[in-house]
């Protein structure tokens, strides 16, 4: 299965906050959006970086409560790894384990078209798989 068959289900819609926002409003974000993390942008909505709540508890255990002041710019990670959403499921899953992340914003020509996170892709699969084991059972005669 390829992103974008994700996306058709999941939905294209990506959370976002702007990088001269304070680390007080993205983690309201975060938390009124119930998600793990934003996608970053500048003054012409460019992807600038993504912030992740383990991005957040870092700066507070460092910084202390005074953390909440600082602005998103300097919180966020600058190198964003992306994918096109013609990049098979299974694939992400490997580079989302071989980075050690857990969001990756999905690209088009240069576009924002959806973000998927560890869960969405564990879900798709199990679905996945799910029918591939249905497929066989009936296959085999065994339902
Ligand atoms: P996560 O596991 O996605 O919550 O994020 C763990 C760390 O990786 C945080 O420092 C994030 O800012 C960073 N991170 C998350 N997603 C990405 C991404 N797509 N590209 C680069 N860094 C990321």
């Amino acid at each position: 299965m390829l992103l974008r068959h994700l996306l058709d289900v999941k939905g294209r819609d990506v959370y976002s906050v702007r990088s001269d926002a304070s680390l007080d409003q993205a983690v309201r974000l975060l938390a009124k959006w119930d998600v793990g993390a934003l996608v970053v942008l500048g003054p012409e909505r460019e992807l600038m970086g993504i912030l992740s709540e383990r991005d957040v508890a870092r700066r507070l255990v460092e910084d202390g409560h005074g953390a909440l002041e600082k602005q998103v710019s300097g919180v966020m990670t600058r190198d964003v790894v992306t994918c096109p959403s013609t990049m098979a499921v299974t694939e992400v899953m490997t580079l989302m384990t071989e980075r050690r992340i857990r969001h990756v914003p999905v690209i088009d020509d240069g576009c924002l078209v959806g973000l998927v996170s560890i869960g969405d892709v564990v879900k798709s699969r199990i679905v996945e798989l799910e029918h591939d084991r249905r497929d066989l059972l009936e296959y085999v005669g065994a339902r």
